[in-house]
């Protein structure tokens, strides 16, 4: 079965989005960075598709915050080895940041596949960060409202196309 990892720095919707493929309140979703304590996979649907996710967090377990970069990377790699498909999250009403750019310098350079997925883009919201997210370099980023389910056939034609 598939494997299919969600990656990002904090706050992009990672969580929502896996509550919302798992269609059970299995991860924590909150505005506080770090909430989640480690990576949690669960058994998603969605139509007809059906595959593992892998929500990541990245923050938590760290003790020494200058060992942060370090300890989300490491955290991160590991969720993306072991996935068939990542799914890199940011969120299209903040646009891009500086930590966005950092977790695309990691995924570049990977095996495993890549798509950006640009959240909380209900309605136009996410237009700017939409656009911006061709920059990051990793090809066609695809708009997504993990709270509200805007273009879930979206991410389910990308689904079906790596399963
Ligand atoms: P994570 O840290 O990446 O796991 O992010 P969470 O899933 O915990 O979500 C962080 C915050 O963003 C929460 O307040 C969510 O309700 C909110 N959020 C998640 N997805 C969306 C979305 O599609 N649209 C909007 N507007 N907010 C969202
Ligand atoms: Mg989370």
């Amino acid at each position: 079965m598939l494997t299919v990892a969600l990656v990002g720095r904090p706050n992009v919707g990672k969580s929502t989005l896996f509550n919302r493929l798992v269609g059970r309140r299995i991860a924590i979703v909150d505005d506080t960075p770090g909430v989640t304590r480690d990576r949690r996979m669960g058994e998603a649907r969605l139509g007809n598709l059906r595959f593992n996710v892998v929500d990541t967090a990245g923050l938590e377990e760290i003790e020494d915050p200058s060992d942060l970069n370090a300890r989300m990377q490491a955290q991160t790699r590991t969720a993306i080895d072991d996935a068939d498909l990542v799914l890199f999250m940011i969120d299209g009403r903040a646009g891009i940041t500086p930590s966005d750019e950092h977790f695309a310098d990691l995924l570049r350079r990977v095996e495993t596949p890549v798509v950006v997925v640009v959240n909380k883009c209900e309605g136009r919201a996410g237009d700017m960060g939409l656009a911006e997210a061709w920059g990051l370099g990793l090809g066609e980023p695809m708009p997504l409202s993990a709270a509200h389910g805007d273009h879930t056939s979206d991410l389910y034609d990308v689904l079906s196309a790596h399963g």
